[in-house]
């Protein structure tokens, strides 16, 4: 388990790419190396957000994606409705920073 700015549990242990855990995807690992190494250093990067991933399949034709499927997004919707919560994108925006913050403690 490692936080948005790929630091384990364990002080001055850091882990990216798959070890780190799911989506399993090559730009996820390449997007975690930078975020980690500019953590390391300093630098104040932004925190990963997992939602923003592209899902790039080396097949042929190649295929891309980003964001969320139609189908997670309904699914994810209708959870929310069930339990009452209600998200403008300002809210979502806002909890996204608190999210940030709780990330880079
Ligand atoms: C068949 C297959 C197809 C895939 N297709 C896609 C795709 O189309 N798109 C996509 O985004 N992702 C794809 N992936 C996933 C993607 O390859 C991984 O998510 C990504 O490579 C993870 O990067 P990583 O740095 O964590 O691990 P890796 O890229 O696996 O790098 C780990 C490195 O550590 C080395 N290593 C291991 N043990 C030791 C050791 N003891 N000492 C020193 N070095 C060691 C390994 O040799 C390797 O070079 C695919 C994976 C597989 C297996």
């Amino acid at each position: 388990m490692i936080d948005g700015f790929c630091k384990t549990n364990v002080p001055g242990i850091y882990a990216i790419g798959d070890v780190a855990g799911p989506p399993m995807l090559a730009h996820k690992a390449e997007h975690e190396g930078v975020v980690c190494i500019e953590a390391i250093k300093g630098l104040h990067p932004h925190a990963m957000d997992k939602n923003l991933i592209p899902g790039c399949t080396y097949c042929q034709p190649q295929i891309a994606s980003v964001g969320l499927t139609e189908a997670r997004g309904e699914k994810r919707a209708a959870a929310r409705s069930a339990s009452g919560v209600f998200h403008s994108s300002a809210t979502a925006r806002r909890s996204r920073s608190a999210r940030t913050r709780a990330w880079s403690r």
